[in-house]
């Protein structure tokens, strides 16, 4: 319940933002095409708060973390409720009776917003179209960028409904202004002053290793204070220092375990950042380290419990077990998938631990020659029992989504099965 608690609060505030227009609904008198005007305003409303709802997220709050199910959940709630504010104000401009003789600033200004509004969030929609990944230069930081100027063409936006003739409406509009001054303070806290605030803290690369061709082991160890409160399969942000194509900041699940003096991250190589990582970290960098985030934690589940990794998935797996210094109280069946075998890592160390955890049974699969990873064998090897199961996943997108449906298709209950989500677009 607890994990709901912060979508079911944005839930709450767009029906009560609805609600308080409704009951104190603005003046009729001398109001020309009222209904519009009316509906208009209460879309753009909806679209404000939907709007403030995302940049408070882009702060990326620690304690509000436990009222979404961690900053990855956070994120999707994120994605949600800007897509929904981008639709709905399209509705908005439909819905408001706009004539092109009677223009005034604010309407300039509203379209100067939605434009500017369009230009960022339609690449994130469909980032393959050729016209607009010329904007993002079709890569995650260009992306990220261009991500940053949204909250200008917020606040150009909420000037716009200031100046714009509106509907006599004091409660509503008064309402809508405090998530106005919320949204501008996240906004400024994320892009200017946040800085500030922010606990990022200097580590070095102590060792750079390679378990295979394509997969990089980073191990940092902290020049002063070590980040706080770590449970194993959590994650963190960094970027290097001294190189312009390392020095940003990406999200890696920490590999190791919260007792050790040192973070291991471990990396796949698979676009710019990752790459150039893979061919030119070495040891001695200096980084900067924020977090650690997430609240994939196989000890919030019960006693019997399936644990998924595909591919690069299996950090936070790789944490849980080099975190089992007194032995695992859950009987786990771990399934490790990847494609070939040589994709595998620390597989040597996976089994170690399952000889002296006689509770943890790992099942490593080689797709190419072993054929695909079902659910269905997953099922099959529990045995009748599926339904009191706890279910850890993380891998590919594609993977861990077909998953889930099957899992509950068979009988899994939704609450048992969680997930790390590795994207944040
Ligand atoms: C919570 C979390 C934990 C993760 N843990 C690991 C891990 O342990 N090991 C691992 O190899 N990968 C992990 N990832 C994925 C990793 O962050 C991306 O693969 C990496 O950032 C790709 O960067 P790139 O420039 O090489 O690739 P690109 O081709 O630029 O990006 C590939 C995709 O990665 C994501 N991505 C890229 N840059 C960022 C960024 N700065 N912030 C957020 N997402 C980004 C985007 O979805 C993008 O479409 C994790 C991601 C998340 C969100």
């Amino acid at each position: 319940m607890k994990r709901n608690l912060g979508n079911l609060t944005i839930i709450v505030l767009v029906f009560l933002t609805v609600i308080i227009w409704l009951v104190f609904p603005p003046i009729k008198e001398g109001v020309e095409n009222y209904a519009r005007a009316y509906a208009g305003e209460v879309l753009g409303s909806v679209v404000i708060v939907l709007m403030s709802c995302s940049l408070f997220i882009s702060t990326r709050p620690k304690w509000a973390e436990p009222f979404f199910g961690g900053l990855d959940k956070m994120y999707i709630t994120h994605r949600r409720t800007s897509t929904s504010a981008f639709l709905l104000m399209f509705v908005h401009l439909l819905t408001v009776p706009i004539t092109i003789v009677n223009l005034r600033l604010g309407n300039y200004l509203g379209m100067i917003a939605f434009l500017g509004i369009v230009a960022i969030v339609l690449p994130t929609l469909a980032p393959r179209i050729p016209f607009l990944s010329r904007l993002t230069g079709n890569t995650y930081e260009g992306w990220k960028k261009l991500h940053r100027y949204i909250g200008i063409f917020f606040i150009i936006g909420f000037i716009h409904s200031l100046t714009v003739k509106a509907l006599s409406a004091f409660i509503a509009i008064n309402w809508v202004q405090i998530f106005f001054i919320i949204g501008t303070i996240c906004y400024l806290y994320t892009e200017v002053f946040g800085q500030y605030f922010k606990k990022y803290l200097p580590y070095t690369v102590e060792a750079v290793n390679h378990p295979n061709n394509a997969t990089t082991e980073v191990v940092l160890r902290a020049k002063k204070d070590t980040i706080k409160k770590q449970r194993a399969g959590q994650f963190l942000f960094v970027r290097f220092l001294g190189s312009k194509e390392l020095n940003e900041s990406h999200p890696f699940t920490i590999s190791s375990a919260p007792h050790e003096n040192v973070l291991r991250i471990t990396i796949k190589a698979c676009g710019d950042f990752t790459r150039h990582l893979f061919s030119n970290l070495h040891a001695g960098t200096d980084a900067m380290i924020e977090g650690a985030y997430g609240m994939f934690d196989y000890k919030s589940g019960g006693r019997k419990q399936i644990w998924v990794a595909g591919g690069i998935g299996v950090t936070p797996f790789l944490s849980f077990i080099r975190d089992l210094e007194t032995g695992l109280a859950y009987d786990v069946d771990f399934h490790y998938t990847v494609r070939h075998r040589e994709e595998a890592i620390f597989v040597d160390e996976i089994k170690e631990a399952a000889k002296k955890n006689p509770r943890l049974k790992t099942h490593i699969r080689f797709s190419s020659t072993d054929g695909s990873l079902t659910v269905e064998d997953i099922v099959k090897n529990v045995g009748e029992d599926i339904h009191e199961h706890y279910v850890y996943m993380c891998g590919p997108l594609p993977m861990v989504q077909s998953f889930e449906k099957k899992f509950l298709d068979a009988g899994v209950p939704s609450g048992n099965i969680h997930y790390e989500e590795f994207n944040f677009r």
